[in-house]
């Protein structure tokens, strides 16, 4: 799916980082790589198959861009702002999110399966057909959202809010969920339980 080559360090399966022919671990100097990767994304409102993953991201403004085809699994985000994104066939599975700013997003066939989320607001945002697949969630808001179609099987979920959504089709098999909301919402159009065989 991915046009990224491969990292040319003997035996390494990960894809190179943007515009190098190492991934971000084996790149000579990764410190440099990731910020020139950061200040690519803070410059340029379009970005179409930058491979990040592995990325370590503090305090950074990341709103109002467009995310195609953009690779940031396992990378760390802390306090990140991506409200108001468009967010499209991107990856960001086994990846960890701490006060980070989704408000307003519009993410479509996105990837997080794997991450944790602590304190992260999706409020207000369309994200339908996205894989939340056996992720950790604790205080985050999905209020006001369409979550059509989209994927938390086998989520954790503790103190997650889905006040006044669409969850048609949205699939919650196998979760755990403490304190979770879904006031307004229509869960009797979301699947709890897998279906019977027939
Ligand atoms: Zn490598």
């Amino acid at each position: 799916m991915f046009l990224f080559n491969r990292c040319k360090h003997d035996d390494c399966q990960l894809y190179a980082a943007d515009e190098e022919e190492y991934c971000l671990q084996h790149v000579d100097d990764p410190e440099s790589c990731a910020a020139r990767l950061i200040t690519k994304i803070k410059s340029n409102n379009y970005l179409q198959d930058l491979n990040a993953s592995s990325m370590i991201v503090e305090d950074e403004d990341f709103s109002n861009r467009i995310f195609k085809v953009c690779n940031f699994s396992e990378s760390s985000f802390r306090n990140v702002d991506f409200s108001k994104s468009n967010i499209e066939l991107s990856f960001f599975h086994y990846s960890y999110f701490e006060h980070c700013n989704f408000l307003g997003v519009d993410i479509k066939y996105a990837v997080f399966a794997g991450s944790t989320f602590k304190n992260c607001n999706f409020s207000e945002s369309d994200i339908v057909h996205t894989n939340f697949l056996g992720v950790k969630a604790w205080d985050c808001s999905f209020d006001d959202s369409d979550l059509y179609y989209s994927n938390f099987t086998n989520a954790d979920l503790h103190q997650v809010s889905f006040v006044d959504c669409n969850l048609k089709k949205t699939d919650f098999v196998g979760s755990t969920r403490e304190e979770v909301s879904f006031k307004y919402s229509n869960y009797e159009e979301a699947h709890f339980q897998q279906d019977t065989p027939i």
